[in-house]
C-alpha cells in the first residue's frame, strides 16, 4: 500500500495548506495519508476533511520534539484521538518557548551581521506558536544570505553556529504516553538523522519500547537506501512495526515528494496494520 504517514503543512513548518497537501497526496497515488505537523494538531480537522472529500483514507498525526541524551529526537504519533486533553496539553507545553528561542536565535544572527531575522522569519510563519528554524532558513535564502535552506542549516542553524539555540523539548516517556494513551501508536522518526553513539541509539530504542512505543520509520525521505536496510534490521531486532513517510515540507525544498518513496522491505510489519481500526475512511 502507498501509505505516506509523515509531512508538514503551514500549521508547522511546511509551505502548503492541509488542503493542498491532501490534493497532492491524492494526485501522487497515496492510499493512506497522515499530516504530522511538529508539536501541533491544529491542522488535523482540515487535513482529514480534505482527504475524505477526495476519497483518501486518513490517520491523525503529529511529530513531537523530544530531548534524549542531549539531542533532539522526533517521535511521530499516528491514529490518536485528536480531542484527547492530555495530548493537547502536552503539545501546547512542548510548543511553548519557541518564540523566546526564536528571539535568541535572531540575537545570535545579529551578532554576525544578520539583522532583523526574527521579523524576517515571522513573514513565513503560518502559526504564531510554531516559529521554527525552517522559517529562519527561508528568510535567509530569500534575502540572499545562502543559496538554499540546507546551506542555511549548515552555516547558521546547527550546533555551534551563530543562530543555534539549544532547547529542551518534551521527554521521551511523556511524548510516547501522550500518543499511546490517546489511542495512537508512537513511531521513532528518521532514526538515521540522530548523531548518537551506538550505545545511545541502543538506549533510545530500549527506552522507547519500555515507555510503550511500537514503531520506527524505516522508509523516509530522510534516509538513504542503505539506511532503509539498516533500520529494517533494527525494526526486526527490536520487534518494532515499520512506518513509511516522505517528510514532505515544500515543493521548493523537499527532494522526496508525497507518495513517491519505495515500499517497506518485505519482512517488516507495517505500523498501519496495527492502526486499521483508527483509519478514518470516506463515506
Ligand atoms: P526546529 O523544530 O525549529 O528545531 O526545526 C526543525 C526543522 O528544521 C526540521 O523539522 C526540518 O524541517 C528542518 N531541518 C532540520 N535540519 C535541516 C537541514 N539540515 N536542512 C534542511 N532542513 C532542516
Ligand atoms: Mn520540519
Ligand atoms: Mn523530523
Ligand atoms: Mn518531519
Amino acid at each position: 500500500m502507498n501509505a505516506d504517514l509523515h509531512c508538514h503543512s503551514v500549521v508547522s513548518d511546511g509551505t502548503l495548506t492541509p488542503e493542498a497537501l491532501a490534493a497532492r497526496a491524492k494526485k501522487n497515488g497515496v492510499e493512506l495519508w497522515s499530516l504530522t505537523d511538529h508539536d501541533e494538531i491544529g491542522g488535523q480537522a482540515r487535513a482529514r476533511d480534505a482527504a475524505l472529500a477526495l476519497g483518501l483514507p486518513y490517520l491523525t498525526g503529529t511529530e513531537i520534539s523530544v530531548t534524549f541524551a542531549g539531542l533532539t529526537v522526533h517521535i511521530v504519533g499516528l491514529g490518536f484521538d485528536a480531542d484527547d486533553a492530555a495530548l493537547l496539553q502536552g503539545l501546547a507545553a512542548t510548543r511553548g518557548g519557541r518564540r523566546e528561542r526564536a528571539m535568541e536565535m535572531a540575537e545570535g544572527l545579529a551578532k554576525v551581521g544578520i539583522k532583523g531575522a526574527f521579523e524576517g522569519a515571522l513573514q513565513y510563519v503560518g502559526n504564531p506558536d510554531l516559529i521554527s528554524r525552517s522559517h529562519f532558513a527561508r528568510h535567509l535564502v530569500k534575502t540572499g544570505v545562502c543559496a538554499d535552506t540546507s546551506a542555511v542549516f549548515r552555516s547558521y542553524l546547527t550546533e555551534g553556529k551563530p543562530g543555534y539555540v539549544p532547547h529542551r523539548w518534551a521527554s521521551l516517556g511523556d511524548a510516547v504516553r501522550w500518543i499511546t494513551q490517546a489511542g495512537g501508536e508512537a513511531v521513532i522518526a528518521h532514526p538515521a538523522r540522530y548523531k548518537f553513539t551506538p550505545t545511545e541509539e541502543y538506549a533510545l530504542f530500549c527506552e522507547f519500547k519500555e515507555h510503550g512505543g511500537r514503531g520506527v520509520e524505516v522508509v523516509t525521505g530522510s534516509h538513504s537506501a542503505a539506511e532503509y536496510v539498516r533500520y529494517a534490521a533494527t525494526a526486526i531486532e527490536f520487534g518494532l512495526l515499520a512506518s513509511r513517510g516522505s517528510d514532505f515540507h515544500s515543493p521548493d525544498e523537499s527532494h522526496i515528494d508525497l507518495g513517491s518513496l519505495p515500499p517497506l522491505p518485505a519482512p517488516l510489519t507495517p505500523v498501519w496494520d496495527a492502526l486499521a481500526a483508527r483509519v478514518q475512511r470516506p463515506a
